[in-house]
Protein backbone atom coordinates (compact mmCIF):
# COMPACT_ATOMS: atom_id res chain seq x y z
CA UNK A 1 0.00 0.00 0.00
CA UNK A 2 1.42 3.07 -1.10
CA UNK A 3 2.40 5.67 2.01
CA UNK A 4 -0.37 8.25 1.18
CA UNK A 5 -2.47 6.16 3.40
CA UNK A 6 -1.33 4.41 7.11
CA UNK A 7 -3.42 1.27 7.85
CA UNK A 8 -2.85 0.24 11.46
CA UNK A 9 -5.29 -2.45 13.77
CA UNK A 10 -6.52 -1.43 17.27
CA UNK A 11 -8.10 -5.07 18.31
CA UNK A 12 -11.58 -5.12 16.40
CA UNK A 13 -11.17 -1.29 15.01
CA UNK A 14 -9.02 -0.60 11.62
CA UNK A 15 -7.61 2.88 12.04
CA UNK A 16 -7.33 4.21 7.95
CA UNK A 17 -4.93 7.95 8.24
CA UNK A 18 -5.01 9.89 4.98
CA UNK A 19 -1.29 10.44 5.14
CA UNK A 20 -0.41 13.87 3.48
CA UNK A 21 -0.29 16.08 6.39
CA UNK A 22 2.31 18.66 4.61
CA UNK A 23 -0.76 19.38 2.35
CA UNK A 24 -3.10 18.91 4.70
CA UNK A 25 -3.89 15.65 3.18
CA UNK A 26 -4.90 16.81 -0.17
CA UNK A 27 -6.21 13.77 -1.77
CA UNK A 28 -4.69 13.23 -5.55
CA UNK A 29 -5.40 10.18 -6.69
CA UNK A 30 -2.52 8.37 -5.30
CA UNK A 31 -4.37 8.61 -2.08
CA UNK A 32 -8.27 7.73 -3.50
CA UNK A 33 -6.41 4.35 -4.86
CA UNK A 34 -4.60 3.72 -1.20
CA UNK A 35 -7.97 4.63 0.95
CA UNK A 36 -9.68 1.98 -1.70
CA UNK A 37 -6.73 -0.67 -1.07
CA UNK A 38 -6.74 -0.27 2.52
CA UNK A 39 -10.92 0.11 2.64
CA UNK A 40 -10.77 -3.72 0.93
CA UNK A 41 -8.36 -4.54 3.36
CA UNK A 42 -10.29 -3.89 6.07
CA UNK A 43 -13.41 -5.54 5.20
CA UNK A 44 -11.41 -8.47 4.08
CA UNK A 45 -10.51 -8.84 7.91
CA UNK A 46 -12.63 -11.00 10.01
CA UNK A 47 -11.11 -9.37 12.63
CA UNK A 48 -12.23 -6.15 12.32
CA UNK A 49 -15.19 -4.62 13.10
CA UNK A 50 -15.53 -1.28 12.90
CA UNK A 51 -12.93 1.08 10.65
CA UNK A 52 -12.23 4.67 11.94
CA UNK A 53 -10.63 7.05 8.90
CA UNK A 54 -8.68 10.03 10.29
CA UNK A 55 -5.92 12.40 9.24
CA UNK A 56 -2.52 12.78 10.14
CA UNK A 57 -1.17 15.84 11.34
CA UNK A 58 -3.12 19.05 11.85
CA UNK A 59 -6.26 18.57 9.75
CA UNK A 60 -8.59 16.08 8.17
CA UNK A 61 -8.67 17.02 4.10
CA UNK A 62 -8.05 20.32 2.82
CA UNK A 63 -9.89 18.48 -0.16
CA UNK A 64 -9.04 17.25 -3.97
CA UNK A 65 -5.71 18.12 -4.58
CA UNK A 66 -5.71 21.33 -6.89
CA UNK A 67 -2.09 21.89 -7.37
CA UNK A 68 0.18 20.29 -4.44
CA UNK A 69 3.76 18.70 -6.76
CA UNK A 70 2.16 15.44 -6.43
CA UNK A 71 -1.18 15.89 -8.13
CA UNK A 72 -1.33 13.34 -10.79
CA UNK A 73 -4.43 13.64 -12.65
CA UNK A 74 -2.81 12.35 -15.72
CA UNK A 75 -1.71 9.32 -14.40
CA UNK A 76 -2.82 5.64 -14.75
CA UNK A 77 -3.56 3.65 -11.67
CA UNK A 78 -4.02 -0.19 -11.22
CA UNK A 79 -8.04 0.31 -11.96
CA UNK A 80 -9.37 -2.41 -9.57
CA UNK A 81 -12.59 0.03 -9.16
CA UNK A 82 -13.30 0.08 -13.06
CA UNK A 83 -15.93 2.50 -12.51
CA UNK A 84 -15.21 3.76 -16.29
CA UNK A 85 -12.55 3.46 -18.20
CA UNK A 86 -9.30 5.13 -18.31
CA UNK A 87 -8.75 8.97 -18.35
CA UNK A 88 -5.47 9.16 -19.47
CA UNK A 89 -5.21 10.10 -22.92
CA UNK A 90 -8.84 11.13 -23.17
CA UNK A 91 -9.76 14.40 -24.33
CA UNK A 92 -11.89 16.93 -22.91
CA UNK A 93 -14.95 15.80 -21.19
CA UNK A 94 -14.19 12.85 -22.00
CA UNK A 95 -11.50 12.76 -19.26
CA UNK A 96 -12.60 14.66 -16.81
CA UNK A 97 -16.21 12.97 -16.48
CA UNK A 98 -14.16 9.59 -16.86
CA UNK A 99 -11.52 10.48 -13.96
CA UNK A 100 -14.11 12.21 -11.66
CA UNK A 101 -16.44 9.48 -12.32
CA UNK A 102 -13.92 6.67 -10.85
CA UNK A 103 -11.70 8.63 -8.19
CA UNK A 104 -14.37 11.06 -6.70
CA UNK A 105 -17.86 9.60 -7.47
CA UNK A 106 -17.53 6.16 -8.13
CA UNK A 107 -15.54 5.57 -5.15
CA UNK A 108 -16.70 7.63 -2.68
CA UNK A 109 -20.01 5.60 -3.40
CA UNK A 110 -18.11 2.38 -3.23
CA UNK A 111 -17.23 3.11 0.37
CA UNK A 112 -20.56 4.69 1.42
CA UNK A 113 -21.17 1.08 0.84
CA UNK A 114 -18.83 -1.02 2.99
CA UNK A 115 -20.34 -3.70 5.06
CA UNK A 116 -18.43 -2.23 8.09
CA UNK A 117 -19.49 1.17 10.11
CA UNK A 118 -17.25 3.66 9.46
CA UNK A 119 -16.42 6.69 11.86
CA UNK A 120 -14.64 9.43 10.71
CA UNK A 121 -12.13 11.18 13.35
CA UNK A 122 -12.48 14.97 11.76
CA UNK A 123 -10.65 17.61 13.49
CA UNK A 124 -8.85 20.88 11.98
CA UNK A 125 -9.89 21.14 8.00
CA UNK A 126 -12.64 19.19 6.45
CA UNK A 127 -13.07 21.07 2.91
CA UNK A 128 -15.02 20.52 0.30
CA UNK A 129 -13.05 16.81 -1.29
CA UNK A 130 -12.37 16.62 2.94
CA UNK A 131 -16.41 17.09 3.46
CA UNK A 132 -17.14 14.00 0.77
CA UNK A 133 -14.88 11.81 2.88
CA UNK A 134 -16.66 12.70 6.18
CA UNK A 135 -20.20 12.32 4.47
CA UNK A 136 -19.33 8.58 3.50
CA UNK A 137 -18.58 7.47 6.45
CA UNK A 138 -21.65 6.13 8.89
CA UNK A 139 -20.49 8.55 12.31
CA UNK A 140 -18.83 11.48 12.56
CA UNK A 141 -17.05 12.23 15.73
CA UNK A 142 -15.93 15.95 15.40
CA UNK A 143 -13.03 17.99 17.22
CA UNK A 144 -14.05 21.22 18.61
CA UNK A 145 -11.58 22.92 16.36
CA UNK A 146 -13.13 21.02 13.12
CA UNK A 147 -14.26 23.05 10.44
CA UNK A 148 -16.26 22.84 7.34
CA UNK A 149 -16.67 24.45 3.94
CA UNK A 150 -17.62 23.80 0.30
CA UNK A 151 -16.68 26.42 -1.48
CA UNK A 152 -16.34 25.34 -5.43
CA UNK A 153 -19.09 27.91 -5.91
CA UNK A 154 -16.14 29.99 -6.24
CA UNK A 155 -14.73 28.25 -9.56
CA UNK A 156 -18.53 28.34 -11.01
CA UNK A 157 -19.18 24.57 -9.89
CA UNK A 158 -22.15 23.94 -8.10
CA UNK A 159 -20.88 21.46 -5.08
CA UNK A 160 -18.46 18.98 -4.47
CA UNK A 161 -19.23 15.64 -6.85
CA UNK A 162 -20.34 13.54 -4.23
CA UNK A 163 -23.55 15.43 -3.50
CA UNK A 164 -25.11 14.85 -0.46
CA UNK A 165 -25.63 18.48 0.82
CA UNK A 166 -29.18 18.74 1.26
CA UNK A 167 -29.46 15.19 2.63
CA UNK A 168 -26.85 16.17 5.23
CA UNK A 169 -27.04 19.52 5.92
CA UNK A 170 -31.09 19.88 5.04
CA UNK A 171 -32.33 22.00 2.31
CA UNK A 172 -31.72 25.43 3.57
CA UNK A 173 -28.40 25.35 5.50
CA UNK A 174 -26.89 24.01 2.43
CA UNK A 175 -27.69 26.83 0.18
CA UNK A 176 -25.97 29.00 2.21
CA UNK A 177 -22.89 26.47 2.29
CA UNK A 178 -22.82 26.74 -1.25
CA UNK A 179 -24.09 30.09 -2.03
CA UNK A 180 -21.42 31.78 0.79
CA UNK A 181 -18.51 29.57 0.57
CA UNK A 182 -18.14 30.04 3.99
CA UNK A 183 -16.90 27.64 6.81
CA UNK A 184 -18.67 26.34 9.35
CA UNK A 185 -17.89 24.80 12.92
CA UNK A 186 -18.15 21.88 14.16
CA UNK A 187 -20.86 23.41 16.69
CA UNK A 188 -22.81 24.09 13.87
CA UNK A 189 -22.43 21.23 11.99
CA UNK A 190 -23.71 19.03 14.96
CA UNK A 191 -26.78 21.36 15.23
CA UNK A 192 -28.03 20.55 11.93
CA UNK A 193 -27.64 16.80 12.13
CA UNK A 194 -24.48 16.45 9.94
CA UNK A 195 -21.95 15.21 12.99
CA UNK A 196 -22.85 12.81 15.89
CA UNK A 197 -20.71 13.96 18.43
CA UNK A 198 -18.82 17.36 19.73
CA UNK A 199 -15.51 16.89 21.86
CA UNK A 200 -12.82 19.05 22.94
CA UNK A 201 -9.40 18.30 20.68
CA UNK A 202 -7.60 16.53 23.15
CA UNK A 203 -10.68 13.79 23.71
CA UNK A 204 -11.12 13.25 20.26
CA UNK A 205 -9.25 10.27 20.26
CA UNK A 206 -10.59 8.35 23.26
CA UNK A 207 -14.21 9.34 22.42
CA UNK A 208 -13.99 8.24 18.81
CA UNK A 209 -12.25 4.73 20.00
CA UNK A 210 -15.14 4.49 22.91
CA UNK A 211 -17.42 5.09 20.33
CA UNK A 212 -15.64 2.17 18.08
CA UNK A 213 -15.53 -0.02 20.63
CA UNK A 214 -19.65 0.20 21.69
CA UNK A 215 -20.31 -0.81 18.22
CA UNK A 216 -17.95 -3.30 17.82
CA UNK A 217 -19.45 -5.26 20.10
CA UNK A 218 -22.55 -5.50 18.46
CA UNK A 219 -23.06 -8.74 15.91
CA UNK A 220 -21.16 -8.19 12.76
CA UNK A 221 -24.18 -9.29 10.46
CA UNK A 222 -26.72 -7.09 12.33
CA UNK A 223 -24.37 -3.55 11.63
CA UNK A 224 -23.80 -4.64 8.47
CA UNK A 225 -27.85 -5.01 7.98
CA UNK A 226 -28.42 -1.87 10.06
CA UNK A 227 -26.30 0.44 8.26
CA UNK A 228 -27.91 -0.92 4.35
CA UNK A 229 -31.35 -0.28 5.99
CA UNK A 230 -30.79 3.16 6.69
CA UNK A 231 -28.67 3.62 3.39
CA UNK A 232 -31.53 2.28 1.52
CA UNK A 233 -33.99 4.88 3.03
CA UNK A 234 -31.62 7.84 2.34
CA UNK A 235 -31.37 6.63 -0.90
CA UNK A 236 -35.56 6.63 -1.18
CA UNK A 237 -35.04 10.14 0.30
CA UNK A 238 -33.50 10.59 -3.39
CA UNK A 239 -29.85 10.67 -2.13
CA UNK A 240 -28.39 8.25 -4.80
CA UNK A 241 -30.56 9.38 -8.33
CA UNK A 242 -30.47 13.50 -6.61
CA UNK A 243 -26.65 12.97 -6.96
CA UNK A 244 -26.59 11.23 -10.07
CA UNK A 245 -28.30 13.84 -11.41
CA UNK A 246 -25.77 16.65 -9.66
CA UNK A 247 -23.35 15.03 -11.39
CA UNK A 248 -24.30 16.12 -14.97
CA UNK A 249 -24.64 19.50 -14.04
CA UNK A 250 -21.08 19.23 -12.10
CA UNK A 251 -19.73 18.41 -15.11
CA UNK A 252 -21.49 21.06 -17.23
CA UNK A 253 -19.65 23.39 -15.41
CA UNK A 254 -16.70 22.17 -15.90
CA UNK A 255 -17.21 21.93 -19.37
CA UNK A 256 -18.10 25.66 -19.03
CA UNK A 257 -14.70 26.62 -17.28
CA UNK A 258 -12.74 24.96 -19.39
CA UNK A 259 -14.81 26.79 -22.42
CA UNK A 260 -14.72 30.12 -21.41
CA UNK A 261 -12.50 30.28 -18.09
CA UNK A 262 -9.17 29.10 -19.27
CA UNK A 263 -9.55 25.69 -17.71
CA UNK A 264 -12.00 23.34 -15.98
CA UNK A 265 -11.53 24.66 -12.41
CA UNK A 266 -12.15 28.34 -13.74
CA UNK A 267 -8.18 28.84 -13.70
CA UNK A 268 -8.45 28.63 -9.64
CA UNK A 269 -5.54 26.14 -7.83
CA UNK A 270 -5.78 25.84 -3.74
CA UNK A 271 -3.65 29.62 -3.63
CA UNK A 272 -6.42 31.02 -6.33
CA UNK A 273 -9.35 29.81 -3.97
CA UNK A 274 -7.45 31.02 -0.94
CA UNK A 275 -7.13 34.44 -2.13
CA UNK A 276 -10.81 34.36 -3.56
CA UNK A 277 -12.40 34.09 -0.35
CA UNK A 278 -10.70 37.29 1.32
ZN1 LIG B 1 -15.12 17.92 -10.39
Amino acid sequence: MADEVLYTRRDAVAVVMMNRPRYRNAQNSAMTYALDAAFARAVNDDEVAVIVLAGAGDHFSAGHDIGTPERDIDKSFDRHAVLWWDHVGKAGADNRYAREMEVYLGMCRRWREIPKPVIAMVHGACIAGGLMLAWVCDLIVAAEDAFFADPVVRMGIPGVEYFAHPWMLGPRFAKEVLFTGGRFSAERAYAVGMVNRVVPRTELEAATFAMAAEVAAMPSFGLALAKRAVNQCEDQMGLRPGMEAVFGLHHLAHAHNAEVRGDSLAGLDARGMKKAAK
